[in-house]
């Protein structure tokens, strides 16, 4: 009796010591790692092994092999839905059917394709595809509650089981499987909780386009290397008759559209942020020559210029548009000085009528080029 209970102990203590590991080299080598294939591969993998380690040394009871080889599987089937259950199942099952004995065909459908499909149907629905998302620990432990009642039955009925017995398992399983809950859960949360902040910390709430602290940390690095760079700093023209004349929220969306044009109208190895008010600032990597980043800058420029905003009618010009500095020869210049240059560039263009681009020129610094 007493070595039945500690042999299951033992058999929970793993199961718990082995997830819990699993977790942390997961955090250590892929902390990135969310829901892709190859997470799922290394899930299934780790909940095989789990399972097969537990039953490597099971407790015999008159040629019944016992052992919490359902904890595992019910557990991914739980988080993971039938498909990754069943793939974690299959060495598991081989492995049981192989050692034979009087009861190899139950055990497999009993303790591996039994907690498969309790726990897929358990799981809760609303979590189906996040592999990431907090788990309901309540509704788990009353799936694996509905499996460890089915299987005792099944196991009192028809194998020389007893009660004490499957009241053991029963509760070891429980245990074990509320454990495994926590842990992942107290990870998950964990990953959550430092991918919210990474996007809260990267991002400008309102235009959802990248923050200046996003961006300076990519870009910095490229302006180091001597990469040729372009820095456009863009400035809404009147914004402030905008904002007088039809409000604030109004404005808001007029931010936000510009931040979409400049999504839609860049290459996908530039960068663009919001600089802060109705600033923008845009980051064109490696031009071809000076032509090149030129024409990005006045695309984008005719881009906003064509677009209809809601009440621009009104605004001096009649239109919406922006005005742009563009700051070009990038070689042996820091990030600061170039959004200094494209800043006084912008100026120019203000001076000049606005709704224009205009070039940083250093032997004219103040008369830089239009275009
Ligand atoms: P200019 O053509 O010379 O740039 O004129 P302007 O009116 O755009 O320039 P100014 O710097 O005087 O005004 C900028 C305005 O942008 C003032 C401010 O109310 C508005 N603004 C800054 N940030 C936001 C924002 O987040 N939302 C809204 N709606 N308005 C903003
Ligand atoms: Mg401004
Ligand atoms: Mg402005």
């Amino acid at each position: 009796m007493d070595s039945l209970l500690f042999f299951f102990l033992e058999n929970m203590a793993l199961i718990i010591a082995l997830l819990y590991l699993a977790l942390k080299a997961k955090e250590l080598l892929f902390p990135d790692l969310t829901e892709s294939t190859f997470l799922l591969v290394l899930s299934v993998v780790f909940i095989g092994f789990l399972t097969f380690s537990v039953m490597y040394n099971p407790y015999i009871h008159e040629g019944m092999r016992l052992d919490l080889r359902e904890v595992p599987l019910y557990f991914i089937s739980y988080v993971g839905g039938w498909k990754v259950g069943i793939l974690s199942a299959v060495f598991p099952s081989f492995y049981r059917y192989s050692l034979g004995g009087p009861t190899a065909i139950e055990g497999v459908l009993q303790t591996v394709v039994l907690p498969v499909i309790i726990g897929s149907l358990f799981r809760d629905k609303k979590t189906v595809n996040k592999f990431f998302a907090l788990l309901d620990i309540k509704r788990m432990v009353l799936g694996l509650l509905v499996f460890e009642v089915l299987k005792s039955i099944t196991m009192l009925v028809t194998t020389p089981a007893t009660i004490f017995i499957t009241l053991s398992m029963m509760f070891f399983s429980m245990v074990a499987v509320l454990a495994m809950g926590l842990i992942a859960n107290g990870e998950n949360h964990h990953i959550l909780v430092r991918k919210e902040l990474e996007f809260y910390s990267n991002q400008d709430p309102m235009t959802q386009l990248p923050n200046i602290r996003y961006f300076r940390n990519k870009v910095q690095m490229l302006v180091a290397q001597y990469v040729p760079v372009a820095i456009v700093m863009i400035d809404v023209d009147y914004f402030k008759t905008y904002n007088d004349t039809h409000g604030h929220q109004k404005g808001d969306a007029v931010l936000r559209s510009i931040g979409q044009l400049l999504r839609d109208h860049t290459r996908k190895k530039d960068y663009i942020a919001r600089y802060g008010g109705e600033e923008f600032i845009f980051f064109i990597t490696d031009p071809l020559d000076d032509a090149e980043a030129l024409e990005i800058a006045e695309r984008v420029r005719e881009r906003i210029e064509q677009y209809h905003f809601e009440g621009e009618e009104l605004q001096p010009e009649g239109k919406l548009t922006v005005s742009m500095g563009i700051s070009l020869n990038s070689y042996h210049k820091t990030l600061d000085q170039l959004i200094g240059e494209a800043d006084q560039a912008l100026y120019q263009s203000k001076h000049h009528g606005r709704n224009q681009v205009t070039a940083f020129s250093e032997t004219e610094e103040k008369e830089s080029v239009n275009v």
